[in-house]
């Protein structure tokens, strides 16, 4: 299957109000464009370079997502075009983002990531954590940042009722901070969902999958 009959099947059974963004880190720039003709402008990538040089020479009307880790140092290659950062853990990179932002005369889009995974080798901060900071003075003093959700990722395992779970408690956790209303905040998305989980996402509520191999391939 070609990469535009894998992204129209996809579309032809997302719900409207969830949106797709096309993961296309390791992929060369032909098969972005494949997508891009096929009408996709949402592209997710987990290194800021990688995501800066593709930024340089596709068309800007392209929407950037920020999917991977986040490394303090990197976030200047990133602030002027950045359209959403999924992988916010700690309030060092908050800050970070917002000086940078603010370098720009821009808003940055940030989700906050839960570790909602009983593995450990998933990234996130905690529940508590994460309301700590949407609470904290520090946190509504940075201006150039606004917080529109949560992001998370499962367990990788065949276990449907263990991912459900672990989905239902991202959303709920999504909720609870919601009502906290606090300052630079505005939480609308609830990214959850890859390739091999995201019906059970968003069954569970997900309003932001982030789809790779079934889109461009195999890695
Ligand atoms: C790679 C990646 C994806 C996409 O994974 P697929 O299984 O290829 O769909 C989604 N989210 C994050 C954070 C990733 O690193």
């Amino acid at each position: 299957m070609s990469i535009k009959n894998n992204l129209n099947n996809i579309k032809s059974h997302l719900p409207e109000k969830v949106a797709l963004v096309a993961v296309s880190k390791t992929k060369p720039v032909s098969d972005l464009m494949e997508a891009y003709d096929a009408g996709q402008r949402i592209f997710g990538e987990n290194k800021i370079q990688e995501m800066a040089e593709k930024h340089e020479t596709m068309p800007k009307d392209i929407e950037w997502h920020m999917i991977g880790h986040v490394q303090t140092n990197k976030v200047k290659y990133m602030a002027p075009f950045v359209g959403l950062i999924h992988g916010v853990e700690r309030f060092k990179v908050l800050k970070e983002i917002n000086k940078q932002a603010l370098k720009n005369d821009r808003t940055i889009d940030c989700l906050l990531q839960i570790k909602i995974a009983e593995e450990d080798s998933k990234f996130g901060m905690s529940p508590q954590e994460a309301s700590d900071i949407l609470q904290s003075k520090d946190f509504s003093a940075l201006k150039n940042i606004k917080v529109t959700g949560v992001m998370g990722m499962a367990t990788f395992t065949d276990d449907a009722s263990q991912v459900t779970q672990e989905f239902k408690r991202l959303k709920t956790v999504f909720e609870e901070l919601k009502l906290l209303n606090a300052h630079n905040c505005q939480l609308e998305i609830v990214s959850m969902g890859m390739s091999g989980d995201y019906k059970l996402a968003i069954a569970c509520g997900s309003t932001m999958v982030r789809l790779g191999s079934s889109i461009f391939g195999a890695r």
